[in-house]
């Protein structure tokens, strides 16, 4: 789940929290917070204490991006109380906290673990996994466009390694054309973490991706673009 660093609150105060929206855009690109798939109608502020339950309608620090999938399924879990359950990409390190092996999500338990014996992180990790599905796999009659949509890009993903790897050995142009045309693919197909997890060897990929979608936050990756193992 990329962590995403949205700065300062662009406005001092807006009456609907629709009007958000192009400030959320601008800041974080048009992606979901937290499935990361690209989000091409109608994008959704997701308020991260729900609205319905007392969390605040247009502060800056209660608004990401949500797509319909992951917000439909939070709906209205999160309170005042038990925010601090869960995980948040706009406040945690969760480029750590989820693994996307074979383009699939799970907890990155071990290393939560391993970082928090208390087992506090893993908890938190798994209540946001659980809280908008994100592993799920829709059967029959779901809509649910997560998991395709993720696998089509890990697809991508694959292919666009072995193109890479092939212009090892040409000029330098090419490999930067061929950098260019990755990241336009990556950037357009969404799941940055899928991205990143199939880069993990290709640092100046890596740093690419990091630069290239929107208020990815910095300060959870190396120099060579690899997941800092902190919390
Ligand atoms: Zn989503």
């Amino acid at each position: 789940m990329r962590p995403v660093d949205k700065g300062e609150s662009p406005y001092e105060t807006i009456k609907e929290y629709e009007e958000a929206l192009p400030y959320l855009e601008e800041k974080l690109g048009l992606y979901c917070s937290y499935c990361e798939m690209p989000i091409k109608h109608a994008p959704e502020v997701e308020h991260i204490v729900s609205k319905s339950r007392g969390g605040d309608l247009t502060d800056w620090s209660n608004l990401i991006l949500g797509c319909k999938y992951c917000n439909s399924r939070k709906l209205a879990a999160t309170t005042p109380h038990n925010k601090n359950d869960y995980l948040w990409p706009d406040d945690d390190n969760t480029a750590i906290a989820y693994l996307y092996t074979n383009g699939f999500p799970m907890v990155n338990k071990d290393i939560l673990n391993e970082l928090d014996p208390t087992e506090l992180h893993f908890k938190k990790a798994q209540n946001t996994y659980d809280m908008i599905k994100l592993g799920n796999v829709p059967q029959k009659r779901d809509k649910d466009k997560r998991f395709p949509q993720r696998n089509m890009a890990y697809h991508k993903a694959l292919i666009s390694l072995k193109n890479w790897q092939n212009t090892k050995d040409a000029p330098e142009t090419y490999q930067n054309d061929m950098k260019e045309q990755i990241i336009m693919t990556a950037t357009a197909e969404g799941f940055f973490s899928v991205w990143m997890t199939v880069f993990y060897d290709e640092p100046e990929i890596l740093n690419a991706l990091i630069a290239s979608f929107p208020g990815t936050k910095r300060s959870c990756y190396d120099e060579s673009g690899k997941i800092r193992k902190v919390l």
